[in-house]
């Protein structure tokens, strides 16, 4: 299975290896970088192995799931039960719903995949790299999002904001395992800080839509926006995570008739999608219209909306 998915890694980039699935103590896989990577570089962009539809009407999921199984070859079906499964939750031996569960990952249109490849990127709560679907690839791509040095391990997050405690009892129930990243082997009044600082990004969210719902004085919510920012920053976060908070920037704008505070709002955060996203990142388009918008090429109706539903489905 290894040298079947490095064989794979290989052919995407022939010339030099950019990713190295290995064996890690105590993890399982991990992916390591092949060379010297700058933020920005795409890492990987890989078709989902299988998706399901989402549940409607009262037939469960898991019935589309199980459906979408058989349709695999018996190679595919292999390489599916090779993924990790939370064995506290699922027991030892391996069940597709198992499977399924630890490593499904969101698509669109409520639509949920399973990714081989994009299955081995280890968790880190302060990560190098930021995996998400592209409807208009329809491929799951990962950048990196910060400079990684040549064999440093890649991480993603399968986990927002939260203080220490918060993030270990979720990643132990939803995923079964101890994080041990840096930010979580924090002690003493370092933790401290870290914890004040998370819960606080954590609240602003719902502090800023509070306020842009009560229609506060626009340079009060940005006030609150700019906190947002820097406490991200403080808290190590690569610039890429603050992308959603000045989505919350640009709709601001717009709610208060500013179209060029929005458009600028929307240049900062289009650098940001390029970075996480790539240049074919459905998101840009959300943003070059609020920016066309601001030189009067474009009506710019209903943009705020579809980049929260752009972001939403993204899972930022
Ligand atoms: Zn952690």
């Amino acid at each position: 299975m290894l040298r079947h998915l490095n064989d794979e890694l290989r052919q995407q980039q022939p010339s030099v290896q950019l990713l190295q699935v290995v064996r890690i103590k105590g993890k399982g896989f991990g992916v390591l970088a092949g060379r010297d990577i700058s933020a920005g570089e795409r890492l990987l962009e890989e078709s989902p192995l299988m998706r399901a539809a989402p549940t409607h009407g009262d037939e469960p999921v898991l019935q589309n799931v199980e459906r979408a199984a058989l349709s695999l070859t018996a190679a595919d079906q292999a390489n599916l039960f090779s993924l990790h499964q939370h064995t506290g939750r699922f027991g030892e031996e391996k069940t597709l719903e198992g499977v399924w569960m630890t490593n499904a990952l969101p698509l669109d249109h409520g639509f949920s995949g399973i990714f081989l490849q994009a299955a081995r990127f280890n968790h880190d709560c302060c990560p190098s790299a930021y995996a998400c679907w592209n409807g208009q690839l329809e491929k799951e791509t990962v950048h990196a999002i910060a400079d990684i040095k040549r064999g440093s391990e890649i991480t993603i997050s399968y986990f927002r904001e939260g203080t220490r405690l918060e993030r270990q009892e979720h990643l132990q129930s939803a995923f079964g395992f101890e994080c041990l990243c840096a930010m979580c082997g924090l002690t003493g009044a370092a933790l401290e800080k870290s914890d004040v600082r998370q819960e606080r990004i954590r609240e602003l969210d719902e502090v800023i839509l509070a306020a842009s719902q009560a229609h506060r004085p626009k340079k009060e919510v940005l006030a609150l926006v700019e906190e947002r920012i820097h406490l991200l920053g403080e808290e190590g976060f690569a610039p890429s995570r603050a992308k959603r908070t000045m989505v919350d920037a640009i709709q601001v704008c717009q709610a208060h008739g500013d179209v060029k505070g929005a458009s600028e709002w929307a240049r900062k955060a289009r650098k940001l999608v390029l970075i996480s996203g790539g240049a074919d990142s459905p998101e840009l388009a959300l943003h070059d219209e609020v920016i066309q918008t601001a030189r009067g090429r474009s009506s710019g109706q209903a943009v705020g909306s579809q980049l929260a539903d752009g972001l939403a489905k993204a899972g930022m």
